[in-house]
């Protein structure tokens, strides 16, 4: 059985939580790590073969050990998780595998844990479980009657587990085009891919350097109010062809009408043009043997696979709090400004994981467990100054 012991339980053995471990490492703050999968780095050990970083790996490490030499600007996903593998050989964590945290909730002066592997009270918890065990389904009417299959992005493997078969890829972020552009070797052809609203791509290397280091030479040489529209001329130059597509291009990200992440590179715009990939506007419903689009037409395609989203995988937060514009529980402030990592209404509860923005949460992730193990010290420190909690809520955090 595993032993869960300490001043702090880090949930969540991804990127966040080993470095958070890390942090607790070298404070000498005794802790442990747990996580309910029986592998570290476990969301990046499923992910699509074909999947490339978005964010540069001279940006993209966890503290204190940089990815490889000879890794490639954009690293594949394999090899970011071969990289998280070797990061938690090459450190001397606690992390207690298998272990499933069911509810967090105040008790006394700390938090109760209860877990697959019993009940414990800690004094503070680090809550690094990311977005992905919660992917985001729109509720679309007739998808229970539907005959076909409907699945996440997240239970999609391989394209050759489509082969021959007529699919539909919903969303036109990273994933849903990545996944549209691997099944053009497997599935029926063509192989549609349903955007709702508009698309936006941005170049990979943008006069000669990768997006990141234009991130960078913002950063280093621009007063904040001037970052964004100088990257948005730079990384958005438009693609000259792209009007041939049927698609809506936006302009670049602040001018864009949907939510998706931007897409990197022109791989889709040419399987477009080659009528590949057909593109159609957004689901409006299911019927049995079809899907019905916005513009009234139907499409008779056997799998659906939904690229939309994630949400916060918090719902083991037994507590009361208000939730931020992305579903988090709020901070006591803002990171951005240098501020907090700990729930405003959960003192010792703290986020790591949580920033999405800028260099990528794989960047901000070492500045926030950096940051939040700074609170835990000095809480730690000033045990005695510490509030007690409010009687446990019954409001869990779902979003
Ligand atoms: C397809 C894809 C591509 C991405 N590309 C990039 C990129 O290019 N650049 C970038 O910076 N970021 C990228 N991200 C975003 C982000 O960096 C990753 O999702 C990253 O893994 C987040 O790290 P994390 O530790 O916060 O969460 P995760 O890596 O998801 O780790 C959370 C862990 O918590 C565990 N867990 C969850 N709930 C519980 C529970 N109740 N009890 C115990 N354990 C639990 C899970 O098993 C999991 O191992 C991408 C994400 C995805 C999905």
């Amino acid at each position: 059985m595993a032993q869960l012991s300490g001043d702090v339980l880090v949930i969540g053995a991804g990127p966040a939580g080993l470095a958070a471990a890390y942090y607790l490492e070298r404070a000498g703050i005794r802790y442990t790590v747990v996580d309910r999968a029986g592998e570290v780095g476990a969301t990046w050990a499923h992910l699509y073969p074909s999947l490339r970083l978005n964010t540069a790996s001279f940006v993209t490490y966890l503290p204190g050990r940089r990815m490889p030499i000879g890794t490639p600007i954009y690293p594949s996903g394999k090899q970011l998780y071969d990289y998280i593998v070797d990061y938690a050989r090459a450190h001397p964590f606690n992390i207690q595998l298998g272990v499933d945290v069911r509810r967090i909730s105040a008790s006394g002066a700390g938090w109760l844990a209860e877990t697959s592997a019993g009940d414990v009270v800690f004094p503070c918890v680090i809550a690094a479980t990311g977005r992905y065990s919660k992917p985001f389904m729109p509720d679309l009417p007739g998808r229970e009657g539907f005959r076909g299959r409907i699945l996440h992005a997240q239970a999609y493997r391989a394209a050759s587990d489509y082969a021959g078969q007529r699919v539909l890829a919903v969303g036109a972020g990273p994933s849903g085009v990545d996944i549209a552009l691997e099944l053009v070797e497997h599935a029926a052809a063509p192989v549609y891919l349903s955007v709702r609203s508009d698309i936006v791509v941005a170049r990979r290397y943008p006069y000669g350097l990768p997006d990141t280091a234009w991130h960078l030479i913002a950063r280093s040489l621009l007063p904040r109010e001037r970052r964004k529209p100088f990257l948005d001329k730079v990384l958005y130059q438009p693609f000259p062809d792209s009007h041939k597509t049927g698609l809506t291009f936006a302009r670049d990200r602040t001018h864009r009408r949907g939510t998706s992440t931007p897409v990197r590179g022109r791989a889709v715009l040419d399987a477009i043009q080659s009528g590949q990939i057909v593109p159609v506007p957004g689901v409006a419903r299911f019927h049995p043997h079809a899907v019905e689009l916005a513009d009234g037409s139907q499409l008779d395609v056997e799998t659906v696979i939904l690229s939309t989203g994630y949400r916060p995988a918090l719902d083991y937060l037994d507590i009361e709090t208000p939730l931020d514009a992305q579903w988090y529980p709020v901070r006591r402030d803002n990171l951005d400004e240098g501020g907090s990592t700990e729930i405003a209404s959960a003192p010792g509860i703290y986020l790591v994981g949580r920033y999405y923005r800028g260099l990528g949460p794989l960047n901000n992730i070492r500045h926030e467990a950096k940051r939040a193990i700074e609170e835990i010290s000095a809480r730690l420190a000033n045990k005695k100054d510490v509030p007690a909690h409010a009687p446990s809520a019954s409001s869990h955090v779902s979003g």
